[in-house]
């Protein structure tokens, strides 16, 4: 299994190693791209549904209200496996992975 840095999957920028981060009441694991996207770690790769909100959150810069209002038209989404140790993605299911990263960007409109 071929591992590639950690990449936006929307512009191909290449990004800094998720670290915690706390907006408002939110906290997370992640950080922001260049273009807008933000990514979310989720470590273990079983707390999807908890920390899709709080990337959604995330993304509206902490507002909940406004994250619970999206509707899945409004943004992009992309979930990549992501080795914490190594700082790599790999775009295929890899057994030896565990956590995930999530990217979500507002469209543009
Ligand atoms: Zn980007």
């Amino acid at each position: 299994m071929r591992r590639q840095p950690l990449q936006c999957p929307f512009c191909d920028n290449y990004l800094a190693p998720p670290i915690d981060l706390r907006i408002k009441s939110l906290e997370i694991t992640g950080g922001i791209c260049t273009c807008g996207a933000i990514y979310v770690l989720d470590r273990t790769g079983h707390n999807l549904g908890e920390i899709y909100l709080d990337a959604l959150t995330f993304l509206c810069r902490g507002d909940i209200d406004k994250a619970l209002s999206l509707t899945p038209g409004e943004y992009e989404e992309g979930t990549l496996d992501y080795d914490v140790h190594s700082n790599t993605i790999s775009r295929r299911e890899d057994r030896s992975v565990k956590g995930k990263v999530i990217f979500l960007r507002l469209k543009t409109k």
